[in-house]
């Protein structure tokens, strides 16, 4: 997601995570180098196949004890448990494949499409003002948990990365997690609904537009 994950990392040779919850020495090194984030604490180096990989066992627990805000058909969306900031959101297929190219045509448009209302629950929620989105695909492109795609949907504020350290020291994350999961599943569907109204308008905006061609 930005330019550093481009320069090979010293460490990326064995990205284990040995990230524990916010208010370890971790956290700020987390800040900076958000491909070294992995979404469990025993990092991907033990995510062999679909019995071991998070995002398989996510869609099959409570949305609550799973962090998903939404599930649609092909593809879900759940909070990452280790959040560059606050609201950072992943989508995911819920088949396992590690590759952008594996997606068929229906879970590329329903990925498209639930990242697309991601990014408008964010800004109904927590007044979002700009988004970083990506994949990193393949453990030497950063990926946490490289065997299952996974979409992030970061969040951004301005000045965000003045304050986020000091967020991250003043609450826990459990309950930061729990309380934004809550907050962006609620809206979700009153989000959706904003999102088809603009497509809706955007369409006909397209449509006058060539007539009047
Ligand atoms: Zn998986």
């Amino acid at each position: 997601m930005t330019d550093n994950q481009q320069t090979p990392h010293p460490e990326d040779a064995e990205v284990t995570d040995g990230f524990e919850l916010p208010g370890t020495p971790d956290r700020l090194d987390r800040l900076w180098t958000p491909h070294r984030m992995a979404y469990v604490k025993r990092g991907q180096g033990q995510v062999k196949d679909e019995a071991s990989c998070p995002f398989c066992a996510g869609p099959s627990r409570s949305d609550e004890d799973s962090l998903i805000v939404a599930r649609g058909e092909h593809c879900y969306v759940l909070m990452n448990l280790y959040p560059y900031n606050p609201g950072h959101l992943l989508v995911c297929p819920y088949r396992h494949v590690p590759d952008y190219t594996d997606l068929t045509i229906e879970e590329t448009a329903e990925f498209g499409r639930l990242s697309q209302i991601g990014m408008v629950v964010l800004r109904r929620v927590s007044r979002a003002q700009g988004y970083n989105l990506g994949m990193n695909q393949g453990k030497v492109g950063g990926a946490g948990i490289a065997a299952h795609l996974h979409q992030h949907i970061v969040p951004r504020f301005g000045g965000d990365g003045n304050f986020m350290p000091i967020i991250a020291q003043t609450k826990a994350l459990t309950q930061t997690l729990a309380e934004m999961r809550e907050l962006i599943a609620e809206d979700w569907p009153e989000a959706t609904q904003e999102f088809d109204h603009h497509q809706s308008q955007s369409g006909h905006q397209t449509d006058a537009a060539d007539r009047s061609q």
